[in-house]
């Protein structure tokens, strides 16, 4: 293929240079200058004239029409289900006609080695038994199809006799040129796509290597016009940049339709999935699994499995109920409290925001006379969790000061509540389906606005003061 002319085009300011220069000689920032491919087509007047308005009105009666062509596929997996978003039934927590929205383009990231692979290989094991799938192309760049085979054998070992005849439905791509890979999937014509990872996949057109900001772009961007008009649902692998950046800053993001994350201590065995960016649902659900040897095992009843973490009968550990989406989710939380050597003494958190932690050391300083001007004040939240919502300042309140006072917390107790900068406990939202779910694992005391008016009351019952 001929090399058409590119241009680099800083993600900053939009400058565009005929050469890749390290610095924006426009708005000086560093290394933003990305690749791109100069339109051919040009858009100008002349083809307006030819535009007939009514290619592009939808009269509303014919969009039930076309929502009924957006069916939405389940994944087989209630967690990743879940997580796509659809209707989501939250009083019995089942799908209720999520997943899969035929066409949409979902970019999975995450750092390498975390299971993005295994989750994808699951979803691909899952839709082959379906009668209302056909091919399933798997354009694999990052391994060899030898090795996915090997993997799908072994997740379907126990379930062999369902998979017989349905195993030539999935077949494997082994180009990393998009443009053969465009031209594959439109004469193919399957039923989902999966590319792992995209960062493997390159344009001639441009001359960076493969894993580049410009070809990463360009491919995406490449592939997206492709599945789009054949509704294809299609699932691209992104690794994490060190920055922490899914395939490079942000370039992906304008591209895709949805941008989910699957996270967690590679360490452990627990895995995070939250969307990140979702344009066919919430944000804010979460998935949640365990890794095994055979793959990532949904975890249905995810308070139970953070609770298994809990260091309890321990001073400084305390339970809170947090709401991950439409979810109430049980964890544990961890002060550690000592004497500073510092003058100026260190509140560090995981999972917690720092400035939450400042905000409640201030607070117990203020309104309960706790001596924490000269501690250190250390937080986590166990599971690798991270938790935003100001309802888990009480019990972050009173894991301080049971780490400071070096004396246990009562059992079966959980701690729900805002702590305004007064020292008042204020109400929060779904206070009743947090209580539930606390109910339904056995904690039988709930401590919230509802029993305790300010957060020294409740330092002074659990003699903490
Ligand atoms: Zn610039």
């Amino acid at each position: 293929m001929a090399k058409s002319s590119t241009m680099y085009v800083c993600q900053k300011c939009e400058q565009t240079f005929a050469k890749w220069q390290g610095r924006c000689d426009n708005c000086g920032a560093w290394n933003t200058l990305v690749e791109q491919v100069v339109e051919k087509k040009s858009k100008g007047l002349e083809s307006a004239k030819n535009i007939k308005a009514g290619d592009f009105l939808v009269k509303l009666p014919d969009v039930d029409a076309l929502e009924g062509h957006k069916k939405r596929l389940s994944t087989g997996i209630g967690e990743f289900d879940r997580v796509l978003g659809g209707s989501w039934d939250s009083d019995n927590d089942k799908s209720n006609g999520s997943g899969i929205v035929p066409g949409a383009v979902v970019l999975i990231g995450g750092e390498p080695g975390i299971g993005k692979s295994t989750l994808l290989t699951q979803l691909v094991i899952n839709l082959s038994a379906s009668d209302e799938i056909g091919k399933i192309l798997y354009v694999c760049g990052e391994e060899s199809p030898s090795q996915i085979g090997l993997r799908i054998n072994r997740i379907i070992q126990k379930e062999h006799k369902k998979f017989e005849n349905k195993k030539d439905k999935i077949v494997f791509v082994t180009a990393t040129d998009v443009d053969t890979v465009c031209q594959i999937i439109k004469t193919e014509r399957p039923s989902l796509l999966i590319v792992d990872s995209i960062q493997t996949l390159t344009t001639e057109e441009l001359s960076g290597a493969a894993g580049s900001a410009g070809q990463i772009r360009e491919t995406a961007d490449r592939l997206t016009d492709t599945v789009k008009p054949l509704h294809i649902p299609t699932f691209l692998v992104g690794h994490v940049t060190k920055e922490g950046e899914i395939a490079g800053p942000k370039i992906l993001e304008h591209i895709v339709d949805a941008v989910l994350e699957l996270s967690g201590d590679r360490t452990g065995d627990l895995r995070i999935l939250r969307a990140v960016k979702n344009r066919f649902g919430a944000t804010d659900e979460v998935g949640v699994f365990k890794i095994n040897e055979v793959g990532l095992q949904e975890v249905s009843n995810p308070s139970q499995i953070f609770l298994e973490y809990a260091e309890q009968g321990v001073p400084g550990s305390s339970t809170v109920c947090i709401m991950e989406g439409t979810r109430p989710l049980l964890v544990e939380v961890q002060a550690l409290v000592l004497q500073s050597q510092l003058a100026m003494p260190r509140r560090v958190g995981r999972g917690v925001e720092l400035s939450r932690i400042q905000v409640l050391s201030a607070i117990l300083e203020k309104h309960a006379k706790l001596p924490l001007g000269f501690s250190d004040v250390f937080l986590s939240v166990a599971g690798g969790i991270t938790v935003k919502e100001p309802a888990v300042d009480l019990g972050l309140a009173v894991a301080i000061a049971s780490s400071l006072k070096n004396k246990i917390l009562p059992k079966k107790t959980i701690f729900v509540g805002e702590v305004g900068l007064l020292g008042e406990i204020r109400n929060v939202s779904y206070i009743e389906r947090r209580i539930k779910e606390a109910k339904r694992l056995g904690y039988t005391n709930v401590i919230s606005r509802k029993t305790h008016a300010r957060v020294k009351d409740v330092l002074k019952e659990l003699e903490l003061l």
